[in-house]
This record gives structure tokens, sequence and C-alpha cells, in this order.
């Protein structure tokens, strides 16, 4: 058997939260995290957690499982197992909870919409398309694949300290997908928006960003690009 240790916290049940000691079958070792979540559902259907697709793509389920923020869904159990005897599975890290291991995201999509995630280009609209040579459509690669799963944002520990002014990775890898698209007219006023001593400049450079996230994206290294123009335009 597999020892499972799970965060379990019900405000209106619990006097404060508490790690519960379960058991799964051995033969959950090739299987996912998620799946061993679903079992242990089925033995208790009030264990709280979020997930949807399944396949790493909604951004769902990002929990913290044995110290490191992942998708519950696209970890394998035995993957985890490496770094310990038990499963240890905690909501993440710096959310305030709601249940169990469901987090709540709304300081996370506030520094997010702090960003402006969407285009800005007051040109009038082509009859089909904004064309983008290749080579600039390839510097969105490694940026426009961010799921929004938190994982990244929730590991930081400037996010932990100034989650209300630090706008955090998650945040800021989008900042740089705007700011790096040639078809955006706003390049200065996003810049200019970051350049205080919280929103971009909190960053530490630690890397545990790019060390969690699940779709192997960098946010310490779109940090560095923004900090870089922001030097380099005198901003
Ligand atoms: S590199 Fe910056 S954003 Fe990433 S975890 Fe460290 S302080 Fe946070
Ligand atoms: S950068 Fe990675 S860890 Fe952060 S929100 Fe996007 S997909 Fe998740």
């Amino acid at each position: 058997m597999i020892n499972v240790q799970v965060y379990r916290y019900n405000a209106e049940r619990d006097a404060a939260p508490y790690m519960q000691s379960l058991e799964v079958p051995d033969e959950f070792r090739p299987r996912m995290v998620l799946d061993v979540l679903e079992y242990l559902h089925e033995q208790d259907v009030s264990l709280a957690y979020r997930r949807s697709c399944r396949e790493g793509v909604c951004g769902s389920d990002g929990m913290n499982i044995n110290g490191k923020n992942r998708l519950a869904c696209i970890s394998p159990v035995a993957d985890v197992l490496e770094a310990g005897d038990s499963l240890v599975i905690r909501p993440l890290p710096g959310m305030p909870v709601i249940r169990d291991l469901v987090v709540d995201l709304s300081l996370f999509f506030k520094q997010y919409e702090r960003v402006h995630p969407w285009l800005i280009n007051d040109d009038p609209a082509p009859a089909i398309e904004r064309l983008q040579s290749p080579a600039d459509r390839a510097k969105l690669d490694g940026l426009y694949e961010c799921i929004l799963c938190a994982c990244c944002t929730s590991q930081c520990p400037s996010w932990w300290w100034n989650p209300e002014d630090y706008i955090g990775p998650a945040g800021l890898l989008q900042a740089w997908r705007f700011i790096v698209d040639s078809r955006d007219q706003a390049t200065a006023e996003r810049l200019q928006r970051l350049d205080d001593p919280f929103s971009l400049f909190r960053c530490r450079s630690i890397g545990n960003c790019s060390w969690v996230c699940p779709k192997g994206l960098n946010p310490m290294g779109a940090i560095g690009h923004i900090r870089r123009e922001l030097f380099r335009s005198g901003t």
C-alpha cells in the first residue's frame, strides 16, 4: 500500500487544518496523483479539490505534492515517490484555503489583470487578421503556452510576502508576452506600469517559478527580459 497524507480543512467542521493519513493500493504507482485523489474521493466525497481536463491543459489541479507545486493530472505517483515514502498533498502555498485542496485564486487573477493581458492596437481591424512575420511569431513561443495554473506564483517567496503589490511570475510572463508582440502598440505604457519598487522589482531571481512550471516555461527569464527592456528604454 502507498501512504497518502492529505491536507484537510473545512471551516464549517474543523477547528484547525490537519493532515489526514490514508492508503491506496500499490497499483497506483504508475498512475497519476489525480487518480489517487479520485480514488480517495470515492471513499470520502467530502474531499475537495479542483480538476477538469485531466490532460495538463486547463490548469485546474495545481497543488503542492511532496513539497513541489505540480499539476496532479500529469504527475506520476512513481516519480513523486522517488522523493519520499509517502505522497504528501497540500493546497498551493501562499493562497487562502477555501476548503481542503481548493484555494482562493482571486488575488492571483487580480494581479494578472494588472498587466492588461490583451492586444492593444488602435489601427482599424484588417479584413482577416493582423499579420506577423514568422520571426515575430516565434518570439511568442514559450510565453503563449501558459495555462494560468498558478503553480509558479504560489511557489514564489516574493509573492508570499507581497501578494497585494507584487504581480508575481505568472502575470509578469504575460506582461512580457504582450510587450514582445509585434502587433501590440502599448509597449511604453506597459513598461511604465511596471516601473515601481514592487510590481516587477520584488523578484529576487531565485527561480522557484521556472523550477515548478509544469509547462516548462521560464517566468524568471521573462522577468529578466522586462527588466532589460526597462533599462534599455530609459522609462
Ligand atoms: S525568480 Fe522571481 S518570480 Fe521567480 S520565484 Fe524567484 S522571486 Fe519569484
Ligand atoms: S508560467 Fe507555468 S506555472 Fe506559471 S501559471 Fe503559467 S503554466 Fe502555470
